[in-house]
């Protein structure tokens, strides 16, 4: 394991540690969408006809009403917390309006990043 690699992995660990305290996760475009499309957050949020914008993290879920709110950070996306996601049932909702939203994850969809070379942190461990 070269060096570089060492010091990506502690990074990655640490970031994770430190999103896990702020009760958010951390994924890629590519698990968020079906499709890299022209309009991204269409397939989150209009299809639900939910393109409601919480500044702040819904203390419910506006759907099913679990208080397992968190918030979803997305790799390559220069915003923190970008959406809100309901633990239980999983629903996307927004933290920006919709053009704001879809400028971040654009931006973020070109992004990529190869998974094996963290020293394989299971998908499970993200929630
Ligand atoms: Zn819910």
């Amino acid at each position: 394991m070269s060096y570089l690699t060492w010091f990506l992995n502690q990074f990655m660990r640490l970031l994770k540690v430190k999103l896990d305290k702020l009760g958010s996760k951390m994924i890629m475009v590519v698990d968020l969408v079906d499709e890299l499309s022209e309009s991204l957050v269409k397939q989150l949020v209009l299809k639900k006809d939910r393109a409601v914008v919480f500044k702040d993290i819904p203390k419910v879920c506006p759907h099913c009403h679990s208080t397992e709110m968190r918030g979803v950070e997305i790799m390559g996306a220069k915003l923190g917390v970008l959406l809100w996601e309901c633990s239980d049932c999983l629903d996307i909702f927004l933290k920006y309006d919709m053009v704001k939203t879809e400028r971040e994850l654009q931006e973020a969809s070109k992004y990529w990043t190869n998974m094996s070379d963290w020293g394989r942190i299971p998908r499970a461990e993200f929630n």
